[in-house]
């Protein structure tokens, strides 16, 4: 049997859930490996990478490639990441509408993501999702360990006021998934980002089990009010 506790907050993750981020993150981070002279395909660096901050890439390059990524190396990677994400950013599609329907539905939402909230932001505001989200933003920054660590997601429970059993997370990550999963929370898996096809990526996510999972945004409003049974457990 499912938790039987409604839920109360819905709390969203950003890249490759509210928007469609990945492919252009990606692509701008092999570019700046290969200054580096470390060559890395998409994939390689999703595997890595995915649904983890920016900061946490040096320790993985120190460690993998023995190369060392300074301070200026990422300030410069992300500016041409924002600078992508200016002009070339779209929203996932049905997030406006699924918004929309949370509200009638009486449920709270927030995000909560592991980059910086200046990027969280940007992010937001290219999209025009920004006034939807404004002021429950929430970012690693704020806590001590970011995603695979529970924290990021028990700090946005405390801080809009509902219990972790009443919450439900939209991740795209297996890092986020593990995270939600450490919180207590439910997690539904979004698959719907254009960074999803992989097949490493896929493999990873089936071994988490999370609550749901689909690739059409709206399905969670169907989730929330329990239309949809978990895809781990048989109607018997
Ligand atoms: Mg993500």
């Amino acid at each position: 049997m499912m938790a039987t506790q409604p839920t109360q907050l819905v709390i969203f993750d950003c890249d490759g859930v509210l928007v469609d981020s990945e492919p252009i993150a990606l692509d701008v981070l092999v570019d700046a490996l290969a200054v580096k002279g470390i060559t890395m395909d998409a994939e390689g660096a999703a595997e890595r990478f995915l649904g983890r901050s920016i900061s946490s890439l040096a320790e993985v390059v120190r460690q993998e490639f023995q190369v060392e990524i300074d301070q200026a190396f990422l300030t410069h990677m992300r500016e041409a990441l924002y600078a992508r994400f200016r002009s070339d950013l779209k929203p996932i599609a049905g997030i406006k509408y699924v918004v929309g329907g949370l509200k009638a539905l009486g449920i709270s939402w927030c995000v909560a993501s592991s980059s910086q909230r200046e990027r969280i932001e940007l992010s937001l505001a290219a999209t025009d999702l920004l006034d939807h989200f404004t002021p429950s933003i929430f970012s690693a920054t704020m806590v001590k360990n970011g995603k695979p660590a529970p924290d990021l997601f028990l700090y946005a429970a405390a801080a809009m006021g509902v219990e972790p059993s009443a919450c439900l997370v939209v991740e795209d990550s297996p890092a986020g998934i593990v995270a939600a999963q450490a919180a207590g929370m439910r997690v539904c898996a979004f698959t719907g980002g254009s960074h999803t096809g992989y097949a490493s990526y896929q493999a990873a996510l089936g071994a988490l089990h999370p609550d749901a999972r689909f690739d059409a945004m709206e399905e969670l409003l169907h989730f929330v009010q329990g239309a949809r049974r978990p895809e781990n457990h048989s109607d018997a």
